[in-house]
């Protein structure tokens, strides 16, 4: 049985990528998920776990800064973000971009 994203093919990755998004939208407000259907879906994930408080401090900062630059660009913008005042920018991802990218 193939449960490696990897490893799948497209419409297995698709499927799978349905099954997780309806398994972290439970208990959600419409408010909510109106919002998380605007997200592009490579980053919808994470934000939908870091909702459901399933996801690590790492990647709920990643999803607020991957939303704070309207999810486009998102290892340039990130990465290269100069809003030090900002409490999350010791943390942002993307600061060794390359190691990160895979990651988006
Ligand atoms: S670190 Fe930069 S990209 Fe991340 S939330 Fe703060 S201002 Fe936005």
């Amino acid at each position: 049985m193939k449960n490696n994203l990897k490893t799948m093919n497209a419409e297995e990755r698709a499927e799978a990528n349905r099954a997780s998004f309806e398994s972290y939208s439970v208990g959600r407000s419409a408010e909510e998920l109106k919002f998380s259907n605007t997200i592009p879906s490579k980053f919808r994930l994470g934000w939908l776990r870091s909702r459901a408080g399933q996801a690590s401090p790492r990647q709920m900062i990643k999803s607020k800064c991957q939303e704070c630059v309207g999810y486009e660009e998102v290892v340039k913008r990130v990465g290269g973000c100069r809003s030090t005042i900002c409490p999350l920018w010791t943390e942002r991802p993307y600061q060794n971009d390359e190691a990160d990218s895979d990651q988006e």
